[in-house]
C-alpha cells in the first residue's frame, strides 16, 4: 500500500471501498491478530509534530486514512494526491452496513455514560441485524482499565470502535492492543455521540466543501485553541511546497 507522507505522518492511499476490503480482510483471518486504525485529520497530524509518541502511534498503524478535506488538501499542494478523505464516521457506518446481517461483532467504547448504550440502540433500528456484543462509557479510570479490558474481551468482538477523542483513543489503542483480543481497532472520535443522536453530522455539503472545521467550531466555540493548528497546518504546508522545508 502506498503510504502518503504529510509532515511525518505517513497516511495510506487508499478509498474507502479499499479500506473496507483490506478491514474485510483482516476479519476473515482464522487466527486473532489486532489491527490498528486510526484517522488522523489535520489537528491531529499538528499535534504529532509536538509528540513523537503520538506520532509512532499513528505511522505504526496498520491502516491510517485521511480524516478531513484539510489533509486531502495538503496532499495535493505538497504534489502527492491522496485519492479521497476517509472518515471514521463513514469508515464505521460503511463497516456497520457490510456486516448488518453477518456473524462479525462490534462493541462499543466510549462518550459519556448512557451514551454508547443508546448509540447500539439506534444502530440496531438503522442498520438491521447488526451484532452489538457490548457498550461501555469512555470515562473510566486507569485503575478501572484490567476490568474494563477483561469486559470487552469476554464479548469477543470482531471489531472494536473506540471514541475517547484524539488523540487519546490512539494511545489508548496502541498501549493495549497487546492484550485486546479483537481483530480491528479504529479510533472513532465523536462517532458514538452521533450515532446516539447526541450531535449531529456536519452536513455532507459542508464536508465537502471543506467547512466542517467551521461547523464544528460554531458549534463547540471551547475547539478554538485546537483549531488554531488548521491554519498552523496549512501554512506549513505551503512552505514545505514552496520552500522545502
Ligand atoms: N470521550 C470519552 N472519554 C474521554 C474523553 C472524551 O469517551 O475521556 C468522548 C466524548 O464523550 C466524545 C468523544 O470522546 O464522545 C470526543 O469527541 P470529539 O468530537 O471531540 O472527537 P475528536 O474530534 O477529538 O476526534
Amino acid at each position: 500500500m502506498n503510504r502518503i507522507d504529510i509532515h511525518g505522518v505517513k497516511i495510506h492511499d487508499v478509498n474507502m471501498n479499499e479500506a473496507i476490503d483490506l478491514i474485510n480482510s483482516w476479519i476473515n483471518e482464522t487466527e486473532i491478530t489486532s489491527h490498528a486504525v486510526y484517522t488522523p485529520n489535520s489537528e491531529i497530524i499538528m499535534q504529532a509534530q509536538r509528540s513523537s509518541e503520538l506520532k509512532n502511534t499513528l505511522n505504526n498503524a496498520n491502516l491510517l486514512v485521511a480524516d478531513g478535506a484539510g489533509v486531502v488538501l495538503a496532499s495535493k499542494i505538497l504534489k502527492t494526491p491522496l485519492k479521497e478523505k476517509v472518515s471514521g464516521v463513514d469508515l464505521a457506518k460503511n463497516l456497520l452496513k457490510a456486516y448488518s446481517g453477518k456473524d462479525v461483532g462490534f462493541y462499543l467504547l466510549g462518550g459519556e455514560p448512557g451514551v454508547a448504550d443508546l448509540a447500539a440502540v439506534n444502530i440496531i433500528s438503522n442498520y438491521g441485524k447488526v451484532k452489538i456484543t457490548g457498550y461501555n462509557h469512555g470515562y473510566f479510570k486507569s485503575e478501572e482499565e484490567n476490568d474494563l479490558i477483561d469486559k470487552i474481551n469476554s464479548t469477543k468482538p470482531d471489531i472494536l470502535l473506540v471514541g475517547l477523542g484524539a488523540p487519546k483513543q490512539e494511545l489508548w489503542i496502541h498501549n493495549n492492543m497487546y492484550r485486546l483480543n479483537c481483530k480491528v481497532m479504529i479510533g472513532v472520535g465523536g462517532s458514538i455521540d452521533i450515532f446516539a443522536g447526541k450531535v449531529s453530522l456536519t452536513p455532507e455539503f459542508i464536508r465537502k466543501a471543506g467547512f466542517e472545521w467551521l461547523h464544528r467550531l460554531l458549534r463547540e466555540p471551547r475547539r478554538i485553541k485546537r483549531m488554531m493548528d488548521l491554519p498552523r497546518f496549512m501554512l506549513k504546508t505551503i512552505k514545505k511546497r514552496f520552500i522545502g522545508k
